[in-house]
């Protein structure tokens, strides 16, 4: 479970991007942070992985504050995507895939296995493998992007707009593959959007931001929509 009691950032130009949000995201399931663009969306994201402090208030991951565990250990527990995958342009895909277990140790030839079991996974073949990303379309990209997010099987995945980098018929192909891969590896997610139909259709829970970076509701979508 990631927890969020309480936190708020300001930057330290004043601007207060979340304000005193407490929200849980359970064990398995996915949570969709969603509202207009400032809301403090990725803000939120960016608190959970350390790129960002909380100016005050504590986020926890299964009981364990952030702020006491160390950057590497959290990258290996976090799993990252965002919008326009960020891949590394001078490396294939496989070892773009398996970035982090190469640093953490991994042969290369283990390394080459596993990323080809995670290239399946996303739904590319291994003629994918030594591509660059160049080489590649959005979705194809943004596949690559979660394959390397699973590398270090974290069990936990922040997801930063990661289909709308794409047009929508790919977008929403993403969509069910990804809920039929959550299927299989329930993962607890924290996901960002600014579609509403999105995060209705992919959330456990719906977390709906509004300006000021306050949180307005956080329930099912089917609750939501009874409301
Ligand atoms: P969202 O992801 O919902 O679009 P952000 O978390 O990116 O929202 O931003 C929330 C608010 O914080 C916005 O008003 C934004 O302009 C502001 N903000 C984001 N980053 C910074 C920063 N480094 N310095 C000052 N203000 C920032
Ligand atoms: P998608 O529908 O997934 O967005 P595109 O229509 O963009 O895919 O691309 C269709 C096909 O063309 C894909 O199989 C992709 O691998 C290939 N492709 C796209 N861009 C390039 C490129 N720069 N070099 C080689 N192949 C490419």
């Amino acid at each position: 479970m990631i927890r969020f009691d309480n936190v708020t950032k300001a930057y330290p130009d004043g601007t207060v991007a979340v304000d005193r949000l407490s929200l849980e995201a359970p064990t398995g399931k996915i949570t969709v942070l969603v509202g207009p663009s400032g809301c403090g969306k990725t803000t939120s994201m960016r608190m959970v992985n350390r790129l960002i402090e909380p100016t005050s208030g504590t986020i926890t991951l299964g009981g364990q504050p952030v702020s006491g565990t160390d950057a590497t250990e959290l990258r290996r527990k976090i799993g990252y995507v965002i919008q326009h995958a960020g891949l590394f342009p001078h490396k294939n895909v496989a070892d773009n895939v398996m970035a982090l277990p190469r640093l953490l140790g991994l042969g290369r030839r283990e390394a080459r296995t596993r990323a080809l079991e995670l290239l399946e996974r996303v739904g590319l073949g291994p003629q994918f493998a030594d591509r660059y990303p160049w080489q590649l379309s959005g979705g194809q990209q943004q596949r690559v992007g979660v394959a390397r997010a699973l590398a270090a099987d974290p069990p936990y995945l922040l997801m930063d707009e990661p289909f709308s980098a794409v047009d929508p018929v790919v977008r929403a192909q993403l969509q069910e593959e990804f809920l039929r891969l959550q299927r299989e590896i329930g993962k607890t997610i924290v996901l960002v959007t600014h579609d509403i139909d999105e995060a209705l259709k992919l959330g456990d829970q719906v977390a709906v931001l509004r300006e000021g970076g306050r949180l307005a509701q956080a329930a099912a979508p089917a609750e939501l929509l009874a409301r």
